[in-house]
């Protein structure tokens, strides 16, 4: 009986070229370097390398813009107007949550992303509205990519009376996190939100994942009363920390410090790498332990006009933040837009070996460290053995 498909002409990222990689019902079954056995299906991979899919830890499929005309950014350079200019943009956009959703989800596939953390906003002014389309084009791209979805409060909970009942009626809704956000610079109320939203993520058995942008010392409370939390409800391997700008804010001690304190209490970290705040100090996080992935955060929506949902792109923007130049240390790079953010999403199987789901891309370059740097064209994106983009764009 031949195969379903063979990728015959394959570059492993060990190196070893001329491969073949046989898949049969959505998963990898052998790889070999004799000739490659008869198939339904064979495609000639023409020398590229086989990469497994990127995780995108950390995105807002609710607040894109694709979809539509350029639409100028009309927030004010601080927090607080970009949260009030979505308050008002977002519900008035000519085209709904879902369809938008849809049409980043098919750029992040097409870059060979085959798992993404999203973030949908929960607030009294949108009710449930963005999570349902969010929810929406998950089921719709179902087949393609796995989405998680975070219930998130981005105006604050306390300060935003509703915010948490809203959060609760979300997790029923079909939320698989709880979301949270600067529990002392937002609601000026960190044991009111910490307890608020870990009492939810209890009630519901989900993970907790909190956008932490307060600096220094304020946001080192934060994470060491989130750190207490992780332990007394044992969420040990299910809280995430998004950015932490606080921990490039300390000196190397406290960092060391923090960065103990978060491996013991499974605490996970997502980072962007952009913006002009501190980032926090990927090298001495993993070192300790933290598991730390990326993402591409907010890509041409209302808080921000860059961004092309590239997870090798964004890893080359944090190699040019944090100066990692050589080969071994773009490898650990590339785990953390790969394997680790799979492991921290709770994917466990990941990799080209037999066994594994056949969830990789193709492209032109010789080695992992070519592949971040020039992050060429992806020419063929499989999810579960099905090829669903081809040559940068998605195959309906
Ligand atoms: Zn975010």
């Amino acid at each position: 009986m031949p195969y379903d498909t063979v990728l015959t002409n394959a570059r492993l990222a060990d190196g070893r070229a001329g491969a073949f990689i046989a898949i049969e019902v959505g998963r990898i079954v052998g790889i070999g370097a004799d000739t490659p056995p008869p198939a339904a299906t064979t495609i000639d991979l023409a020398g590229d390398l086989v990469l497994p899919g990127l995780t995108d830890g950390h995105m807002h499929l609710d607040k894109t813009l694709f979809g539509l005309p350029w639409w100028p950014h009309a927030a004010e350079p601080y927090r607080m107007s970009r949260i009030e200019t979505d308050a008002r943009v977002l519900p008035a956009l000519p085209l709904g949550t879902a369809e938008r959703a849809g049409e980043l989800i098919r750029r992040c596939v097409a870059h060979g992303t085959a798992q993404i953390r999203t973030h949908a906003d929960i607030r009294p002014e949108f009710g449930l509205a963005a999570l349902e389309g969010v929810l929406a084009a998950k089921a719709a791209h179902a087949h393609a990519c796995t989405v998680q979805v975070v219930a998130f409060p981005q105006a604050g909970v306390m300060r935003v009376p509703g915010t948490a009942a809203l959060l609760d009626d979300a997790m029923r809704a079909g939320a698989d996190l709880v979301g949270g956000i600067d529990p002392c610079e937002i609601d000026r109320d960190p044991k009111g939100q910490l307890d608020a939203i870990f009492a939810i993520a209890e009630r519901h058995g989900k993970g907790v994942d909190i956008h932490l942008h307060e600096p220094a010392e304020m946001g080192l409370f934060s994470l060491q009363e989130i750190c207490a939390r992780v332990r007394a409800h044992g969420m040990q391997g299910q809280v995430t920390i998004s950015h932490g700008f606080c921990l490039g804010g300390v000196a190397e001690s406290r960092q060391k410090a923090a960065a103990a304190m978060m491996a013991d209490a499974g605490v996970s970290l997502v980072t962007h790498g952009a913006g002009g705040a501190t980032l926090p100090p990927l090298g001495v996080l993993r070192e300790a332990g933290v598991q730390v992935f990326c993402g591409n955060d907010d890509v041409r929506d209302t808080w921000s006009p860059y961004g092309t949902a590239d997870m090798l792109e964004r890893a080359a923007i944090i190699d040019w933040r944090i100066d990692w130049r050589t080969d071994p240390l773009l490898h650990d790079l590339f785990d953390m837009v790969s394997g680790d953010g799979a492991r921290a999403l709770g994917i466990p199987e990941h990799g080209i070996d037999a066994g594994k789901p056949a969830t990789l891309f193709t492209l032109p370059a010789e080695t992992i460290p070519e592949a971040i740097g020039q992050h060429p064209r992806r020419r063929l994106v499989l999810f579960a053995g099905r090829v669903v983009a081809r040559d940068g764009a998605w195959v309906a």
